[in-house]
């Protein structure tokens, strides 16, 4: 099995390693050559208008967006990753694969909490709270029918899934806690 890291910014060296130390090959996807082989794909966080525009001069948006469309392609979006595949966004809104039935709210957590650590009960994951890490996150204001919320903070959704697809607002490769790429890889291996 081998996952693609998009590689045009955030965290690309600690996903990649999050993802071997859970099994599987991972390697890095800047072009459409990239993306062709591999199975799943983690959109890491970043500027999301900014990783948007590369992606679109790339082709990624397209290609991603169909892929997810004809072969429900997994991808898992951290953050700016989840604004990324949100169908529709509060304000400003950057080019994306807007493939997940959802609205996301763009640093909803303000410039005073912008950054901040939660210990988080997650449906599915077992074991001790998983200590996720919030950099001006998004939040997500409203889910379709197919959305299944997997893990809230103080009341607002910050992980859920729709079939292939898998979105946090929070980054969890910035600890050494594994359990939410293992979950993300049981996803890629089901399908
Ligand atoms: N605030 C960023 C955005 O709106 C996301 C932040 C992140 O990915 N850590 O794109």
């Amino acid at each position: 099995m081998r996952i693609g890291i998009l590689a045009i910014q955030g965290d690309v060296r600690e996903h990649l390693q999050h993802v071997q130390k859970a099994g599987a090959e991972a390697i890095e996807v800047r072009t459409l050559g990239d993306l062709a082989p591999v199975d799943g794909l983690i959109i890491p966080g970043g500027e999301s208008t900014t990783i948007g525009m590369l992606m679109e001069e790339e082709g990624l948006i397209d290609a991603i967006r169909t892929r997810i469309r004809d072969e429900q392609f997994p991808v898992y979006g951290t953050c700016a990753g989840l604004i990324l595949l949100a169908k529709e966004v509060v304000g400003k809104s950057p080019a994306r694969i807007g493939a997940m039935d959802l609205i996301a709210d763009r640093n909803a957590y303000g410039r005073q909490v912008a950054s901040f650590e939660a210990p988080l009960q997650i449906d599915g994951i077992g074991g001790d709270p998983f200590p996720a890490v919030f950099i001006r996150a998004p939040q997500v204001k409203n889910i379709g029918p197919q959305v299944k919320p997997l893990a809230y903070y103080q009341g607002q959704i910050v992980m859920a899934e729709q079939g292939s697809l898998l979105v946090s607002s929070f980054h969890p490769e910035m600890t050494n806690d594994i359990r939410v790429h293992q979950y993300f890889l049981d996803k890629v291996r089901q399908h």
